[in-house]
Protein backbone atom coordinates (compact mmCIF):
# COMPACT_ATOMS: atom_id res chain seq x y z
CA UNK A 1 0.00 0.00 0.00
CA UNK A 2 1.60 3.49 -0.99
CA UNK A 3 1.65 5.90 1.84
CA UNK A 4 -1.12 8.31 -0.07
CA UNK A 5 -3.64 5.36 0.63
CA UNK A 6 -3.01 4.26 3.71
CA UNK A 7 -4.89 4.25 5.97
CA UNK A 8 -4.73 2.86 9.45
CA UNK A 9 -6.09 3.69 12.80
CA UNK A 10 -3.75 3.12 16.23
CA UNK A 11 -4.41 3.18 19.74
CA UNK A 12 -2.91 4.87 22.06
CA UNK A 13 -4.75 4.68 24.93
CA UNK A 14 -8.19 2.52 25.68
CA UNK A 15 -9.14 3.01 29.47
CA UNK A 16 -11.81 5.31 30.20
CA UNK A 17 -12.33 7.20 33.33
CA UNK A 18 -8.65 7.02 34.87
CA UNK A 19 -5.42 5.44 34.03
CA UNK A 20 -4.24 2.27 35.55
CA UNK A 21 -1.33 1.41 34.91
CA UNK A 22 -0.06 -2.04 36.84
CA UNK A 23 1.05 -5.71 36.06
CA UNK A 24 -2.66 -6.08 35.98
CA UNK A 25 -3.57 -4.28 32.84
CA UNK A 26 -0.36 -4.86 30.49
CA UNK A 27 -1.96 -6.62 28.27
CA UNK A 28 -5.48 -4.26 27.26
CA UNK A 29 -3.51 -1.06 28.65
CA UNK A 30 -3.80 1.57 31.15
CA UNK A 31 -3.12 4.89 29.32
CA UNK A 32 -6.48 7.03 28.87
CA UNK A 33 -8.04 7.16 25.39
CA UNK A 34 -6.12 8.33 22.47
CA UNK A 35 -6.80 7.54 18.88
CA UNK A 36 -4.16 8.18 15.97
CA UNK A 37 -5.74 7.78 12.26
CA UNK A 38 -3.28 7.68 9.52
CA UNK A 39 -5.39 9.11 5.67
CA UNK A 40 -2.03 9.38 3.39
CA UNK A 41 0.14 11.87 4.25
CA UNK A 42 -2.40 13.56 6.48
CA UNK A 43 -2.96 13.06 10.99
CA UNK A 44 -5.96 13.04 12.56
CA UNK A 45 -6.04 12.60 16.12
CA UNK A 46 -9.22 11.76 18.27
CA UNK A 47 -8.56 12.86 22.30
CA UNK A 48 -5.92 13.74 24.19
CA UNK A 49 -5.81 11.20 27.22
CA UNK A 50 -2.64 9.74 29.03
CA UNK A 51 -1.91 7.76 26.09
CA UNK A 52 -1.07 11.13 23.77
CA UNK A 53 2.06 11.08 25.88
CA UNK A 54 3.88 8.11 24.03
CA UNK A 55 2.96 9.30 21.09
CA UNK A 56 4.37 12.74 21.31
CA UNK A 57 7.24 10.93 21.95
CA UNK A 58 7.24 9.29 19.08
CA UNK A 59 6.81 11.99 16.99
CA UNK A 60 9.45 13.87 19.00
CA UNK A 61 12.06 10.79 18.11
CA UNK A 62 11.20 9.31 15.12
CA UNK A 63 9.91 12.55 13.16
CA UNK A 64 11.26 15.58 13.07
CA UNK A 65 9.55 17.00 16.36
CA UNK A 66 7.22 19.22 14.90
CA UNK A 67 3.44 17.95 14.09
CA UNK A 68 0.84 19.05 11.78
CA UNK A 69 -2.77 17.78 12.33
CA UNK A 70 -6.26 18.00 13.38
CA UNK A 71 -7.02 16.62 17.06
CA UNK A 72 -10.89 16.73 17.85
CA UNK A 73 -12.29 15.95 21.04
CA UNK A 74 -15.40 13.68 22.19
CA UNK A 75 -15.80 15.77 24.81
CA UNK A 76 -13.68 17.52 27.73
CA UNK A 77 -13.77 14.98 30.79
CA UNK A 78 -10.84 14.72 32.55
CA UNK A 79 -9.64 11.47 31.49
CA UNK A 80 -9.94 12.82 27.49
CA UNK A 81 -7.75 16.08 28.11
CA UNK A 82 -5.78 15.18 30.29
CA UNK A 83 -2.26 14.47 28.60
CA UNK A 84 -2.77 17.56 26.24
CA UNK A 85 0.09 19.16 28.40
CA UNK A 86 2.05 16.24 28.19
CA UNK A 87 1.86 16.21 24.70
CA UNK A 88 6.09 17.26 23.00
CA UNK A 89 4.73 18.59 19.76
CA UNK A 90 2.96 21.27 21.26
CA UNK A 91 5.94 23.14 22.90
CA UNK A 92 7.50 22.92 19.37
CA UNK A 93 6.19 26.63 17.84
CA UNK A 94 6.81 25.28 14.37
CA UNK A 95 3.75 22.56 15.04
CA UNK A 96 0.38 23.66 13.66
CA UNK A 97 -2.24 21.46 15.95
CA UNK A 98 -5.98 22.39 14.95
CA UNK A 99 -7.84 21.48 18.40
CA UNK A 100 -11.63 21.06 18.08
CA UNK A 101 -14.47 20.41 19.94
CA UNK A 102 -18.44 20.26 19.17
CA UNK A 103 -20.11 19.49 22.58
CA UNK A 104 -19.62 23.19 24.22
CA UNK A 105 -20.79 25.58 21.36
CA UNK A 106 -24.14 26.01 22.40
CA UNK A 107 -23.09 26.52 26.10
CA UNK A 108 -22.74 30.19 26.93
CA UNK A 109 -20.30 29.27 29.87
CA UNK A 110 -17.52 27.14 28.85
CA UNK A 111 -15.17 26.76 25.57
CA UNK A 112 -12.54 24.77 24.64
CA UNK A 113 -9.90 27.52 24.49
CA UNK A 114 -11.04 28.45 28.05
CA UNK A 115 -11.33 24.77 29.43
CA UNK A 116 -7.45 24.29 28.04
CA UNK A 117 -6.59 27.67 29.24
CA UNK A 118 -8.29 28.86 32.09
CA UNK A 119 -9.16 25.11 34.01
CA UNK A 120 -6.11 22.87 32.83
CA UNK A 121 -3.26 24.70 32.57
CA UNK A 122 -3.45 27.17 35.34
CA UNK A 123 -1.98 27.78 38.30
CA UNK A 124 -2.75 26.56 40.37
CA UNK A 125 -3.80 23.12 38.89
CA UNK A 126 -0.99 23.26 36.54
CA UNK A 127 2.51 25.02 36.67
CA UNK A 128 2.71 25.34 32.79
CA UNK A 129 -0.10 28.34 31.38
CA UNK A 130 -1.26 27.44 28.30
CA UNK A 131 0.10 30.25 26.13
CA UNK A 132 3.37 28.29 26.33
CA UNK A 133 1.41 25.84 23.79
CA UNK A 134 -0.57 28.47 22.12
CA UNK A 135 1.94 29.26 19.33
CA UNK A 136 1.04 25.38 18.09
CA UNK A 137 -2.35 24.85 18.14
CA UNK A 138 -5.53 26.74 17.65
CA UNK A 139 -8.76 26.70 19.26
CA UNK A 140 -12.40 25.72 17.42
CA UNK A 141 -15.53 25.11 18.96
CA UNK A 142 -18.33 23.86 16.47
CA UNK A 143 -21.64 22.86 15.96
CA UNK A 144 -22.25 18.76 16.53
CA UNK A 145 -23.51 17.55 13.07
CA UNK A 146 -20.87 19.76 11.39
CA UNK A 147 -18.88 17.96 8.42
CA UNK A 148 -15.19 18.46 7.96
CA UNK A 149 -13.09 18.46 4.76
CA UNK A 150 -9.51 17.99 5.47
CA UNK A 151 -8.35 17.65 2.06
CA UNK A 152 -6.98 14.75 0.04
CA UNK A 153 -10.97 12.87 0.40
CA UNK A 154 -10.93 13.27 4.15
CA UNK A 155 -14.41 13.82 5.50
CA UNK A 156 -14.87 13.74 9.32
CA UNK A 157 -18.84 13.70 9.71
CA UNK A 158 -19.79 14.72 13.59
CA UNK A 159 -22.51 13.22 15.81
CA UNK A 160 -23.90 13.78 19.11
CA UNK A 161 -23.93 10.74 21.67
CA UNK A 162 -25.51 10.23 24.67
CA UNK A 163 -23.19 11.52 27.62
CA UNK A 164 -23.24 14.02 30.70
CA UNK A 165 -22.11 17.06 29.71
CA UNK A 166 -22.39 16.15 25.74
CA UNK A 167 -19.70 14.35 23.79
CA UNK A 168 -19.76 14.00 20.21
CA UNK A 169 -18.64 10.57 17.64
CA UNK A 170 -16.63 10.73 15.05
CA UNK A 171 -16.47 9.21 11.36
CA UNK A 172 -13.44 9.07 9.45
CA UNK A 173 -14.14 8.54 5.86
CA UNK A 174 -11.09 8.03 3.43
CA UNK A 175 -10.40 6.16 0.04
CA UNK A 176 -14.30 4.81 0.51
CA UNK A 177 -13.91 3.34 3.59
CA UNK A 178 -15.10 4.86 7.07
CA UNK A 179 -13.83 4.08 10.49
CA UNK A 180 -16.71 5.32 13.65
CA UNK A 181 -15.73 6.99 17.33
CA UNK A 182 -18.35 5.89 19.52
CA UNK A 183 -17.17 7.47 23.18
CA UNK A 184 -18.06 8.02 25.19
CA UNK A 185 -22.33 7.10 24.75
CA UNK A 186 -24.95 5.24 26.80
CA UNK A 187 -27.54 3.40 24.80
CA UNK A 188 -30.60 3.58 25.33
CA UNK A 189 -33.37 1.11 26.59
CA UNK A 190 -36.17 1.51 23.91
CA UNK A 191 -34.27 1.69 21.20
CA UNK A 192 -30.36 1.47 19.03
CA UNK A 193 -29.21 4.92 19.61
CA UNK A 194 -30.31 6.38 15.89
CA UNK A 195 -26.97 8.94 16.02
CA UNK A 196 -24.27 6.31 16.56
CA UNK A 197 -25.83 4.06 13.71
CA UNK A 198 -25.55 6.60 11.63
CA UNK A 199 -22.30 7.33 12.29
CA UNK A 200 -21.62 3.99 12.31
CA UNK A 201 -23.63 2.37 9.35
CA UNK A 202 -21.22 0.13 6.76
CA UNK A 203 -18.22 1.41 8.40
CA UNK A 204 -15.34 -0.71 8.14
CA UNK A 205 -14.26 -0.34 11.49
CA UNK A 206 -16.07 1.20 15.06
CA UNK A 207 -14.94 1.46 18.23
CA UNK A 208 -17.90 1.73 21.01
CA UNK A 209 -18.26 2.55 24.69
CA UNK A 210 -17.76 -0.43 26.58
CA UNK A 211 -17.44 -0.08 29.77
CA UNK A 212 -19.70 -2.48 31.35
CA UNK A 213 -20.99 -5.80 30.73
CA UNK A 214 -24.92 -5.93 30.77
CA UNK A 215 -24.64 -7.65 34.39
CA UNK A 216 -22.91 -4.44 35.49
CA UNK A 217 -24.74 -1.85 33.87
CA UNK A 218 -27.91 -1.04 36.24
CA UNK A 219 -25.47 -0.07 38.87
CA UNK A 220 -24.02 2.56 36.44
CA UNK A 221 -27.11 4.00 34.69
CA UNK A 222 -26.96 7.12 33.97
CA UNK A 223 -23.04 7.24 34.03
CA UNK A 224 -22.45 7.59 30.29
CA UNK A 225 -21.29 4.88 29.16
CA UNK A 226 -22.63 1.53 27.53
CA UNK A 227 -21.50 -2.53 27.22
CA UNK A 228 -20.64 -4.58 24.90
CA UNK A 229 -23.60 -6.67 24.37
CA UNK A 230 -25.32 -3.04 22.94
CA UNK A 231 -22.05 -2.51 20.94
CA UNK A 232 -22.78 -5.83 19.29
CA UNK A 233 -26.72 -4.59 18.33
CA UNK A 234 -25.00 -1.20 16.59
CA UNK A 235 -22.93 -3.22 14.98
CA UNK A 236 -25.52 -5.62 14.00
CA UNK A 237 -27.87 -2.60 13.01
CA UNK A 238 -25.04 -0.54 11.16
CA UNK A 239 -23.70 -3.65 9.67
CA UNK A 240 -20.05 -2.63 11.22
CA UNK A 241 -17.12 -5.08 9.92
CA UNK A 242 -14.81 -5.39 12.61
CA UNK A 243 -15.69 -3.46 16.02
CA UNK A 244 -13.45 -2.54 19.32
CA UNK A 245 -15.16 -2.71 22.01
CA UNK A 246 -13.72 0.41 24.45
CA UNK A 247 -13.30 2.97 27.27
CA UNK A 248 -12.08 -0.45 29.31
CA UNK A 249 -13.55 0.23 33.04
CA UNK A 250 -10.21 0.89 35.35
CA UNK A 251 -11.66 -1.94 37.53
CA UNK A 252 -11.39 -4.66 34.59
CA UNK A 253 -7.99 -6.71 34.73
CA UNK A 254 -6.67 -8.49 31.71
CA UNK A 255 -8.06 -11.68 33.28
CA UNK A 256 -11.65 -9.99 32.75
CA UNK A 257 -11.07 -8.28 29.27
CA UNK A 258 -9.66 -11.83 28.63
CA UNK A 259 -12.87 -12.88 29.38
CA UNK A 260 -14.99 -10.58 27.63
CA UNK A 261 -12.92 -10.91 24.54
CA UNK A 262 -13.84 -14.78 24.33
CA UNK A 263 -17.61 -14.12 25.15
CA UNK A 264 -17.96 -11.16 22.36
CA UNK A 265 -16.09 -13.48 19.85
CA UNK A 266 -18.36 -16.30 20.48
CA UNK A 267 -22.21 -13.88 20.24
CA UNK A 268 -20.76 -12.06 16.78
CA UNK A 269 -17.48 -12.39 14.69
CA UNK A 270 -15.32 -9.16 14.50
CA UNK A 271 -15.61 -8.17 18.05
CA UNK A 272 -13.24 -7.80 20.52
CA UNK A 273 -11.47 -5.39 22.99
CA UNK A 274 -8.84 -2.53 21.83
CA UNK A 275 -5.85 -3.28 22.77
CA UNK A 276 -3.31 -0.32 23.61
CA UNK A 277 -0.78 0.27 20.76
CA UNK A 278 -2.23 -1.78 18.21
CA UNK A 279 -3.00 -0.57 14.85
CA UNK A 280 -5.59 -1.42 12.27
CA UNK A 281 -4.57 -0.92 8.39
CA UNK A 282 -8.32 -0.66 6.79
ZN1 LIG B 1 -14.30 8.92 29.25
ZN1 LIG C 1 -16.88 11.32 29.67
Amino acid sequence: MSESTLFKLKFWGTRGSIPCPGPDTVKYGGNTTCFEITCGSKRVLIDAGTGIRMLGKKIMIEEENFLDADLFFTHTHMDHIQGLPFFAPLYNPSSDVRLHAGHLSTNDDYDLSGIIGTMLMKDPVFPVPSSLIEKACSYSDYFVGHVFELGDGIVIRTGKLNHPNGACGYRIEFQGKAIAICTDTEHYDDRIDENVVALAKDAEVMVYDSAYTDEEYPKFKGWGHSTWQEAIKVAEAAGVKQTFLFHHDPSHNDEKMDQIAQEAAKKKKGVRPAVEGEEIIL
